[in-house]
C-alpha cells in the first residue's frame, strides 16, 4: 500500500514545472502556531523511511494477539503485578531489570540524538506517526494543501459538512481503535473485545480507551506540530545533546545564497543554487524554514530534504542544497568519526552497562525464590531433652505462571540435624510470596561451634532442578 501512495506522490509532484512551484508556494508563510499547517506531500527516500517507521506502529496493533501457551504473549497485568513476555514472567521484585531497559533507551535516545538529531521525532514518534496518518487521510478527503486551506476558509456547506464528516469519522476510528489497543496490552485482548460488545468491560478499561480516543484524536487531528514545537519535553531539552558535529537536515547556505528564483533568460552568474521555490518549507510538517539554520522545531524528518532533491533535479543542479549534514562539514571544518566523540564514547560505555546488566537479569530471573530469616530472639532455645532448637522464617516466591508445590530440604552439615516443618510439600500460587515457619533442631553434644553454617534448598517437587539454596546460621551455647 505503502508503495502505491508513494508512487502518487511521486506522479504529481513531476507533472509540476517550476513555475507551478513558485505559484503553489506563494501562499506559505512560516508556521507562528497561530494557522493550521497544510504540508505538501512529495515521495523521496526520507518519506520511504518515514513509512517504514511508522509501520513498525502495527506492532502496537497486533502484538496483544500474540498468544503463547494459551495467554497473551505480551501482557503489563497490573492488577496480579506481572509482567508476561512470552516465557519470562517479570515480577515487582525484579523491576530493576524493566529500570535497566528504560535506562538502555533513554541514553540510546541521547547517543542517536548527538549522532543523527531527533531521529526518533522524525521517524518513530507516535504524535508524528498519528498526525502523518491523520493528514494523510485529510489530503485523500479534502484535496492538496491550497484546497484544504480553501476549505478552512468556506462557509459551512453540504460540501463541508460531507468532507469534514468523513474526515473526523476516520480520525475518530482510528482514535478509538488506539484506544483499545492501548488497554488490550493490560488484559486479555480477545476477553477485552468481547466485553466490549456485551458491555460488560472494566471501568478501568472504559477510561483508558476514552482517554486515549480523546488524546489520540486532539493531539493528531487538530494540535499536530504544535505538540513538537510547544508540549514535547524532548523537544525542549534536544539542544543539550547536539554538539557541532551532529548531523541534521541542513541546508547549506555556501552553495544556496544568494538565493533568488529562476527567470528565463537571465544570467545566473554569482547566484547560489537555491532557486527560491519555498518547497523545502511547504512540505515541512511542523511549518519552518531550514535555510534560517538549524531550529527547535525541526524534526529531521528529513522532507526538506526529498523537496529540495525534487527541485534540484528540474533545474538540472546535483542533489544536497539540503541534506543530513553538521555545522562544522557545512563551514568546512574538519569532522571526527563517531567513535572519537568524547560524548557518544561516555554514552556509549553506559549503554553496554545496561545491556549487560538485562542480558544477566534475563539470565538469572529463575523460577523460585528464597530468604531465610533467622529468629533474633532467643537465637535458640534449649528443649527439656537437651537438643537446641533454631527457628527460621521462609519467605518463598513462586516466579512463574502456575502454582507450584515446593519442597524444603536442608544439608545434613551438622550431625544429628533434624527439621520440623518441612516433611510435606507447600502449596505456592503464580506470583505469591509464602511464608512459612521451620525449626531445626540438634542434640547439644554435636554442636562444635556457637555458629555453624547450615545451608537450605527449596524446589520444585515436580521439578527437582527448579531449585534455590540459602545459606543461614544455627546458633547454640558455648562450650
Ligand atoms: S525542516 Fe526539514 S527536516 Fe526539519 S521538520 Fe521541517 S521538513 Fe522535517
Ligand atoms: S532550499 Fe531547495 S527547496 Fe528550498 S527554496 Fe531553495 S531550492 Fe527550493
Amino acid at each position: 500500500m505503502t508503495g502505491g501512495i508513494v508512487n502518487n506522490l511521486v506522479n504529481s509532484a513531476q507533472s509540476e514545472n517550476i513555475d507551478d512551484l513558485y505559484e503553489e508556494a506563494s501562499h506559505w508563510h512560516v508556521n507562528t502556531g497561530d494557522e493550521t499547517i497544510h504540508a505538501k506531500r512529495l515521495a523521496g527516500r526520507f518519506r520511504t523511511y518515514k513509512w517504514l517507521g511508522h509501520a513498525l506502529y502495527l506492532l502496537f496493533f497486533l502484538g496483544p494477539y500474540l498468544r503463547w501457551e494459551d495467554s497473551q504473549a505480551i501482557l503489563y497485568d497490573i492488577p496480579g503485578r506481572k509482567f508476561h513476555f512470552f516465557d519470562l514472567t517479570i515480577l515487582p521484585q525484579d523491576v530493576w531489570i524493566l529500570s535497566l531497559i528504560l535506562m538502555f533507551f533513554a541514553i540510546l535516545m541521547v547517543v542517536v540524538t548527538a549522532i543523527v538529531g531527533r531521529l526518533w521525532c522524525g521517524y518513530f514518534c507516535f504524535q508524528t506517526a498519528w498526525t502523518d496518518v491523520f493528514t494523510w487521510i485529510e489530503g485523500k478527503i479534502e484535496g492538496d494543501p491550497a484546497k484544504r486551506r480553501k476549505l478552512d476558509d468556506a462557509a459551512w456547506s453540504s460540501e463541508k459538512i460531507r468532507k469534514r464528516g468523513i474526515k473526523h469519522t476516520l480520525w475518530l476510528l482510528i482514535s478509538v481503535l488506539t484506544g483499545i489497543s492501548f488497554t488490550a496490552w493490560f488484559t486479555d485482548a480477545y476477553q477485552l473485545w468481547s466485553d466490549l460488545f456485551t458491555l460488560d468491560a472494566a471501568f478501568m478499561s472504559w477510561v483508558t480507551i476514552g482517554t486515549f480516543t480523546a488524546g489520540t484524536y486532539v493531539l493528531a487531528g487538530f494540535m499536530r506540530e504544535q505538540v513538537c514545537l510547544w508540549l514535547c519535553p524532548y523537544a525542549r531539552i534536544q539542544g543539550v545533546f547536539y554538539d557541532r558535529d551532529t548531523e541534521l537536515p541542513t541546508y547549506d547556505f555556501n552553495r544556496g545564497e544568494p538565493r533568488g528564483k529562476l527567470r528565463k533568460g537571465e544570467n545566473t552568474e554569482g547566484k547560489g543554487d537555491c532557486v527560491a521555490c519555498n518547497q523545502c518549507v511547504a512540505v515541512c510538517p511542523t511549518g519552518i524554514d531550514i535555510r534560517a539554520g538549524q531550529q527547535e522545531g525541526c524534526i529531521t524528518c528529513g522532507l526538506c530534504i526529498d523537496a529540495c532533491d525534487m527541485v534540484m533535479d528540474k533545474v538540472g543542479k546535483s542533489r544536497g542544497l539540503v541534506r543530513y549534514a553538521s555545522l562544522d562539514e557545512i563551514q568546512g571544518i574538519d569532522v571526527p568519526p563517531v567513535y572519537k566523540r568524547p560524548r557518544i564514547i561516555a554514552s556509549s560505555a553506559l549503554i553496554m552497562i545496561a545491556v549487560f546488566g538485562i542480558i544477566y537479569g534475563l539470565t538469572h530471573l529463575g523460577s523460585l525464590e528464597l530468604k531465610v530469616l533467622h529468629e533474633r530472639q532467643p537465637l535458640f532455645v534449649q528443649q527439656s531433652d537437651g537438643t537446641i532448637q533454631n527457628k527460621y522464617y521462609f519467605k518463598m516466591l513462586n516466579k512463574t505462571d502456575k502454582e507450584m508445590q515446593v519442597k524444603i530440604t536442608v544439608d545434613e552439615s551438622i550431625n544429628g540435624l533434624t527439621m520440623i516443618g518441612a516433611d510435606k510439600t507447600i502449596a505456592v500460587g503464580s506470583g505469591d510470596l509464602r511464608s512459612h515457619t521451620i525449626f531445626v533442631k540438634v542434640p547439644n553434644g554435636f554442636i562444635s561451634a556457637p555458629r555453624l553454617p547450615v545451608i537450605f534448598h527449596l524446589s520444585d517437587a515436580s521439578d527437582p532442578d527448579t531449585m534455590v539454596t540459602y545459606e543461614s546460621m544455627f546458633f547454640g551455647p558455648k562450650h
